[in-house]
């Protein structure tokens, strides 16, 4: 099949935004103007096209990374979701893996807030090409100049503005556009059409100032702009555009839009900015990856005729058509029906049906080729963060790598014909989402599920309901504390001996044990040598280990953060067994454990509280009564205070009421999960207890 767009003329976007900045009332206009929808969704109503989930639309808030397809001016615009909420910062993350350029929304009166600090982070991590959109410009106290400030101070960001907003707020009624110095008016309407015009009167002065100082911030990144900038020479407007996309490109600069998603004004311009300053997949660093079980890195370029390199980023249930599996391809392509390699599990694949989604509808197509974006259904081993080529060439990608989750709750079927529905969906869900995990405490008999946070696990317990039926009871959060060990221990051993008549038991290890740097996880290296032990028992001997630290010795959580060395031990011609090796290194493994003076880890959140100034004092002594560390404050527009601090998640519990009556519902929090950190003894005795 030949390509509908040359790869030059795609471009996969994804629309990036604090919630209700409008991310989803957005997207719903470009799909319409794309000529993809046929009417436009309301998030208010409940009747958008991209949150076809239920609960997001009763929720109003997009959760699940879907890639929905559509055509402006000859190009192909794949449009990979991402989600507001930061309980689900590990959609974002992944599906910054996947895109190529981003539409950052800003809602006119708040600005840049917390949480679209935290994404643009994330997008300044893996370099992602930017373009602005100030929303809300018809909401009273909208700012267009006080945005774009913020972008500039708060995210160290160089924006430059490309339009100026005509009127604000209820008389908010187009942009003018400084490249073309021309006024473009959106009247009342679904906004299809628009009134090109000479810039009104009153703003001829300030739109040639902007303009002014528009030419000269895209000659600053420009180096033969410089020059010709500074000798006063006339820069024409495609020598302006030009090398604005390719500042953009190189994420020197990005240019700021304006308009009202929700007044449908303003969107098709930003559509324009999507073709004009995001790059294609060819203009932006091939994929790297690694030869499986080589240190070698190699690079695949963008071409169809390639090998194959592709990225699954999103695994979704679909109640229609099953368990679909989004992919990325890099290079090369996926083609229906064929045989892929799966180099993370090391396993074959075959591809059944390739489907592109476009919003109102799913497409089969024949293969999907090197930079675009499709959904395979058939796959069954593929998880999220996991690499498709073919195993004549492999390649294996970076993976996605994911926080662990931070809250955990008891869970349990209400009925006992909901028992076995309800392990089904859990894993379903599990395998959706890699920050949801699912296990069973060992002592209780109980199925704890983890998340990101309480939100991220109301909304999957809810689903669980919709699209699985299954009545759940849920306990209350807990938080998900770690253990570790506080000081090196040369000398863990343990020699498993049973001897009961007939065959009997022998296992035999010495471990050293070594806290690891924070997020490590159990490291286990084996230096056993000269064959103190037979190479058949290793496996068991790891998993002993593994095995053992998923249940410390405090307050059986998961063990974390530890180094383990396998130096040593001794074995039984006749009696040693995997079964006694393993249990052998379970035991030296606690014994470990014992003697590097464990401790309690709990999460620490990033918590920022923004209310008005009146309430500052009251506000950080409930913060400072949580455990809290505060790390400053700062204006922000309105008279209103931010205060940012370090506060453990257990003391977070029901801090939503409290602000909320302590500032009569002025004040309004955000939180996100920063690290792990040791817990002072008292506190620990009290959850131990
Ligand atoms: P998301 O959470 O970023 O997806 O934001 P939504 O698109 O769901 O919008 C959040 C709320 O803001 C909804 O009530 C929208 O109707 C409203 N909204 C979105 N765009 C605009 C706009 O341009 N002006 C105004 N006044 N409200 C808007």
């Amino acid at each position: 099949m030949a390509r509908q767009h040359p790869i030059e003329r795609y471009r996969n976007i994804g629309i990036i935004a604090h919630i209700d900045a409008g991310k989803t009332t957005t997207t719903e206009r470009i799909l319409y103007y794309t000529g993809k929808t046929h009417r436009i969704g309301s998030v208010d109503d409940g009747t958008t096209v991209t949150d076809w989930m239920e609960q997001e639309r009763e929720r109003g808030i997009t959760i699940v990374s879907a890639a929905v397809s559509a055509v402006w001016k000859d190009y192909q615009i794949n449009i990979i979701d991402t989600p507001g909420h930061i309980d689900f910062t590990a959609e974002v993350q992944r599906s910054l893996r996947v895109l190529d350029g981003g539409i950052v929304i800003f809602d006119a009166v708040q600005g840049v807030e917390p949480q679209s600090e935290t994404v643009w982070r994330q997008a300044d991590r893996y370099n992602v090409p930017r373009i602005c959109f100030v929303n809300k410009m018809d909401r009273v106290g909208a700012s267009f100049q006080r945005t774009v400030d913020m972008v500039k101070e708060r995210l160290g960001a160089n924006p430059i503005p490309v339009q100026l907003p005509i009127g604000s707020e209820s008389n908010f009624q187009g942009v003018v556009d400084l490249f073309s110095e021309k006024a473009i008016y959106w009247d009342e309407g679904l906004g299809e059409e628009s009134r090109v015009t000479d810039i009104p009167p009153d703003l001829i002065a300030a739109a040639s100032e902007m303009r002014e100082h528009m030419i000269e911030q895209i000659a600053e990144v420009d180096e033969d702009l410089t020059l010709k900038y500074l000798e006063g020479e006339e820069i024409s407007i495609e020598e302006l555009k030009s090398a604005l996309r390719k500042a953009v490109i190189a994420n020197l600069a990005a240019p700021v839009y304006c308009g009202s998603s929700l007044r449908n004004k303003g969107v098709q311009p930003l559509l324009d900015a999507i073709i004009d300053y995001l790059p294609s997949p060819v203009e932006v660093p091939p994929v790297r990856g690694f030869i499986p079980d080589k240190e070698k890195e190699v690079e695949r370029p963008p071409e169809d005729d390639a090998s194959l390199s592709a990225l699954v980023f999103k695994i979704v249930t679909d109640p229609y058509v099953g368990r679909l599996a989004y992919v990325r391809v890099y290079s090369g392509k996926i083609k229906q029906g064929t045989m892929v390699y799966n180099s993370t599990k090391g396993k074959k694949e075959r591809i059944g049906r390739l489907l592109r989604m476009y919003a109102d509808r799913r497409e089969d197509v024949d293969e999907v080729l090197a930079g675009d974006i499709g959904a395979t259904l058939g796959l069954k081993n593929s998880f999220t963060g996991e690499t498709l080529c073919v195993a004549s060439d492999p390649i294996l990608l970076e993976a996605i790598s994911f926080p662990e989750p931070v809250i955990s709750v008891a869970i349990e079927p209400k009925t006992t014909a909901d028992q076995d529905k309800m392990s089904d969906a859990l894993q379903k869900l599990a395998e959706e989402d890699p920050t949801f995990h699912v296990r069973t405490d060992q002592d209780t008999g109980q199925t704890i599920i983890s998340g990101m946070g309480e939100l991220h696990l109301e909304v999957l317990v809810d689903r669980m309901l919709r699209e699985f039926r299954v009545q759940a009871r849920v306990g209350r959060p807990q938080v998900a504390y770690r253990e570790s060990i506080t000081r090196p221990v040369e000398r863990a051993e343990y020699r498993y001996v049973k001897q009961t008549g007939g065959r009997g038991q022998y296992g035999h290890v010495l471990l050293e044990l070594e806290p690891g740097e924070i997020g490590s996880g159990i490291n286990f290296t084996n230096d056993i040598f000269g064959g103190a032990i037979p190479k058949e028992y290793f496996n068991a001997i790891k998993k002993g280990i593994f095995e053992s630290a998923e249940a410390g010795v405090l307050a059986g959580y998961p063990v974390v953060d530890i180094n383990v060395r396998l130096y040593d031990g001794s074995f039984h011609e006749v009696d040693s067994s995997e079964i006694a090796f393993k249990m052998a290194a379970s035991l030296a493994f606690k014994e470990g454990i014992q003697k590097g003076k464990p401790v309690l880890l709990e999460p620490i959140m990033r918590v920022e509280v923004v209310l008005p100034e009146e309430y500052l004092g009251d506000t950080i002594g409930q913060l400072t009564a949580r455990r809290g560390e505060i790390e400053g404050t700062e204006m922000r527009p309105g008279n209103t205070q931010a205060v940012k601090a370090m506060v453990p998640l257990a003391e977070m519990f029901g801090y939503a009421t409290d602000l909320r009556s302590g500032t009569q519902g002025r004040g309004a929090f955000s939180m996100e999960f920063d690290h792990y950190a040791q817990v002072s003894e008292s506190v620990a005795k009290l959850v131990i207890a």
